[in-house]
């Protein structure tokens, strides 16, 4: 008797004290787990197409017109629940709903990046070489360079004519286009490859992409490779050799998401960082209703190669933008911001256990464990980040467990292992109160990284909960 009282006793206070560690999926109702494969059918159909921050853009704004957005005009008087939304080059967007209080109490922001890694084209990337007709490549973001050859990539991108004018390419989607690869060297000729660090096996100026092989039928003559592929350029798109120099073309694979496991828990993807936030975020400034305070959903580009640039968020557009709400009501921007609080939403590593020794598993983020919450990133001594405070984390927090957000907190990894950071940092130096959250993502920067369905569908929860909270 004696001794079971004991085990009650421990029961209990183990339910009072420690924190439950068990599978999210054991913790969340069947019906929520319904609503999250239903809501990442549709994520799935986003994923397989918009590819680049500029179709990501395009799908966006369409997305947002059909749901009642129109474009934001700068020193218009707007009422609440009125809908806007910013389009910076078609590379970057913000949309917001005007709140009951519009944005006197501050805004309240979900940031995220439609900008993935991927393989960008030089501005002469055409050449020919004993028989073949190759592009030059200078990669995108931080990646493992072995991962990028001997898969299908498609070529995406807006060419700017010499007369102005331009040309959208999408090449390698659609069933029967061409497709293009990088080469790598075969196994039996590999002895010293082989011998290299991961970093030198494949190099970044062997990153070429197989365009052509069949030469421009002639007696005699030189580039006669070169002269069959932009004679196609040519009668596709217009384009001479010299339109490459202002063109942004982008390889990417060339496939698109599929289920992963027996029980299509997971999915498949490239370019979950971070269209698998930005989408969540997307679709709750769609779903909005008229918030008690102005909200805005932030689509950036630029974050994998630092946030610097006009469409990144280290730029001032997003300033700019609240600067003009500010103004409409009579407002300070400098007292809108420093009233603001913003959910920067980017994904994080998920733990593998095949890679374990990476990771501190007490303080990791799990497939499955929900929306993923980081306190600061950032590398060896939280270098590069912004931390949010145990008052703004908090705060969270308690807004995701009344509403019913699966939700885990962890690092990247070991605090030497390595690092990271997000656009955290760019907007809490505008004195907005910040904290990361986003999925977390197995292989990630890899050409087809993983994501859990749940995880998903959490962070449209929070995202929401977030807008909907006064
Ligand atoms: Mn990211
Ligand atoms: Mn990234």
């Amino acid at each position: 008797m004696e001794k079971k009282n004991q085990t009650s006793e421990v029961k209990k206070l183990t339910e009072k004290l420690l924190i439950d560690r068990k599978s999210g999926c054991l913790k969340v109702s069947k019906k929520q787990m319904e609503k999250a494969d239903r809501f990442c059918d549709d994520y799935k159909k986003f994923i397989s197409t918009a590819k680049t921050e500029r179709e990501v853009a395009c799908y966006v704004i369409e997305a947002a017109e059909k749901a009642g957005y129109v474009p934001f005009e700068a020193g218009k008087q707007y009422q609440p629940g009125d809908r806007v939304y910013y389009n910076n080059r078609g590379k970057a967007v913000i949309l917001a709903v005007i709140g009951e209080e519009g944005c006197r109490n501050g805004v309240r922001i979900a940031a995220s990046h439609i900008d993935s890694p991927r393989l960008d084209l030089k501005p002469h990337p055409l050449y020919e070489k004993d028989g073949l007709a190759l592009f030059k490549t200078h990669y995108y973001g931080g990646i493992k360079k072995y991962q990028w050859t001997t898969i299908p990539l498609s070529l995406h991108g807006r060419v700017v004519l010499k007369d102005g004018t331009h040309v959208d390419l999408r090449v390698g989607e659609e069933p029967g286009d061409p497709q293009f690869t990088v080469t790598d060297l075969l196994i039996h000729l590999a002895d010293d490859q082989m011998k290299k660090s991961m970093f030198k096996a494949v190099e970044g100026e062997n990153l070429n992409i197989l365009a052509g092989s069949r030469p421009v039928r002639a007696e005699e003559g030189e580039n006669l490779f070169k002269l069959n592929l932009m004679k196609i350029l040519n009668e596709k798109y217009g384009m001479t050799e010299e339109d490459f120099v202002s063109a942004d073309l982008e390889l990417v694979p060339a496939f698109g998401a599929s289920d992963i496991g027996f029980d299509r828990s997971m999915i498949g993807a490239y370019g979950h960082d971070d269209r698998v936030c930005a989408y969540p975020a997307l679709m709750a400034a769609l779903h909005a209703k008229t918030p008690k305070n102005t909200v805005l959903t932030v689509l950036a580009d630029k974050e994998e190669i630092g946030s610097d640039g006009n469409t990144g968020l280290n730029s001032q557009f997003m300033r700019y933008f609240i600067a003009d709400l500010a103004q409409a009501e009579g407002l300070e921007t400098r007292h809108v911001l420093s009233r603001s609080k913003c959910l920067s939403a980017d994904v994080t590593a998920a733990y593998d256990p095949t890679y374990a020794d990476v990771y501190e598993a007490a303080n990791s983020c799990f497939i499955n464990g929900g929306v993923g919450m980081a306190k600061y990133t950032g590398a060896r001594g939280k270098s590069g980040s912004s931390e949010a405070t145990a008052e703004f984390v908090s705060e969270i927090r308690r807004l995701f467990e009344s509403n019913d957000v699966l939700w885990q907190i962890g690092e990247l990894g070991k605090v030497d292992a390595g690092g990271g950071g997000t656009v955290a940092m760019y907007i809490a130096n505008l004195n907005v109160d910040v904290v990361d959250i986003g999925v977390p993502v197995l292989s990630m920067h890899s050409p087809f990284e993983v994501v859990s369905k749940l995880d998903i569908y959490m962070t449209y929860e929070g995202i929401k909960a977030f807008f909907e909270a006064d």
